[in-house]
């Protein structure tokens, strides 16, 4: 199937892209949608923190996983992690209410089909663009997604790198064909839609702007008078961010959710992280190997078809201790930093796992990209691909940094590269590891569309 639309002619690939816009708007706008997003953009200044009970009783009465009627009975129950719940599927899952399945990735384990009901999708897409709407973006606002999936051949050598996508207002512009040689036609593409919104992972906002940095470009990008990049699906780092706001000059937001549903986590326009207290119920669990870390455990209140209780992300938040409101004005608990996921750890010898890897780079200004695979406990492999500026000094901070991080006996290799592992979907991950067997990488399709 794949093979054949790489085959079509663009002005077919263009009609079907444009017909899945179609598909996707009706499934997600429509209904109870927008009663659900002006409850949320009611709301969001005066949640807080609180379970309801009454929600999570109406979601898990037709699953027989569960028996809960009360906040005790809430609290005494334990917390799920993706094998359980894979090990209990049938006695989860609602038939009656599964309107789609959904892959969610499997970064403790291998993948899950996840089933979901109709209320569900409304009311994830509706947290999402309540977090665009706080930072001045619609949905009539056009939006240039930087996309790292293939839509177009991959041998295709001369423009257009993109597809416009009228329903739900994108121009997608692939990631295969971003390179020295075409970044100004991508801006140019952007300027002349006259869009002001850019979307992507970080890190392939990131490898734009240093293309548009390294190919002098940075006129350009300016004058395309960027209004707010947002982020998702990876942790945005320190350096990404401050590369990617000096080049476009604008804000960068970062969204954190998850295909499960059961937390959400937003930006707001003073740069907080704060807690969508209504979505769902966030507990933050001390980390016992990690004691200033906290796991993101999260219950759904809206996933008729498949509720998780207390279901552990596999990622970890440090807090924000400071209990002082935000300027912002919101009530709702701040998050002083996102932690990636339980895949994103390195191994010492002895078997400790050491995570929040991605400090390691947090000032690595004169790095382009980098990625970490490790195959043995005790030892990994550091692939740089190097910045214009990037010098003896910079190798020797990233040395210092490693022994910092994970002590003198640990061993590393650093590896100058062009190129890096990505996933199934076009993704970067930080940190590869391979010294354990479950590596089932499968993407959601949330990825292909948000
Ligand atoms: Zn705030």
């Amino acid at each position: 199937m794949r093979k054949a639309y790489f085959l079509l002619p663009h002005a077919i690939k263009f009609i079907l892209v444009n017909l899945n816009g179609l598909y996707l708007k009706r499934k997600r706008y429509s209904g109870r949608f927008f009663e659900i997003l002006n409850n949320y953009l009611k709301v969001d200044k005066d949640e807080t923190m609180g379970l309801d009970i009454d929600k999570v009783k109406e979601i898990t009465k037709h699953s027989p996983f569960y028996s809960i009627t009360n906040k005790i009975d809430f609290f005494k129950s334990p917390v799920i992690t993706k094998e359980i719940v894979k090990e209990n599927y049938q006695q989860i899952i609602n038939k009656d209410e599964v309107t789609t399945y959904l892959a969610t990735g499997g970064t403790t384990g291998s993948g899950l089909k996840y089933p979901i009901s109709k209320e569900f999708i409304y009311h994830q897409w509706a947290v999402y663009w309540k977090f665009r709407m706080i930072h001045g973006l619609d949905m009539d606002t056009w939006c240039a997604y930087i996309f790292a999936k293939s839509i177009l051949s991959s041998n295709k050598k001369k423009p257009p790198f993109w597809i416009k996508e009228y329903f739900s207002k994108r121009l997608y512009l692939t990631l295969d064909h971003l390179n020295p040689a075409t970044v100004k036609s991508y801006l140019e593409e952007i300027k002349k839609s006259g869009i002001q919104w850019l979307h992507g992972y970080p890190s392939v906002i990131n490898s734009l702007a240093n293309l548009v940095n390294q190919n002098n470009l940075t006129d350009l990008a300016h004058s395309l008078n960027i209004k707010c990049i947002t982020t998702s699906s990876e942790m945005l780092l320190g350096y990404q961010r401050k590369n990617v706001e000096s080049t476009f000059n604008c804000k960068v937001r970062q969204l954190y959710g998850m295909t499960e549903g059961v937390a959400n986590i937003f930006e707001c326009e003073h740069g907080s992280l704060h807690v969508d207290e209504t979505y769902s119920f966030v507990e933050f669990i001390k980390d016992e190997d990690n004691p200033t870390q906290y796991k993101i455990v999260g219950t759904q209140y809206h996933n008729k078809a498949f509720p998780l209780v207390r279901y552990d992300t596999g990622d970890r938040v440090i807090l924000d201790n400071d209990h002082e409101l935000c300027k912002c004005g919101r009530k709702s608990r701040k998050i002083k930093e996102i932690i990636g996921r339980d895949v994103e750890y390195l191994l010492l010898k002895d078997g400790r796992k050491i995570v929040r890897i991605g400090m390691l780079f947090a000032s690595a200004y004169n790095i382009n990209k980098a990625q970490i695979v490790q195959h043995t406990k005790g030892h990994a492999e550091f692939y740089i691909i190097k910045g214009a500026m990037y010098s003896q000094k910079d190798e020797d901070e990233l040395v210092d940094g490693i022994i910092q991080l994970l002590g003198v006996d640990f061993k590393y290799d650093i590896i100058y590269t062009d190129t890096l592992r990505t996933t199934r979907n076009g993704k970067t991950r930080l940190i590869i590891n391979e010294t354990e067997i479950d590596k089932g990488l499968v993407d959601s399709p949330f990825n292909f569309v948000n």
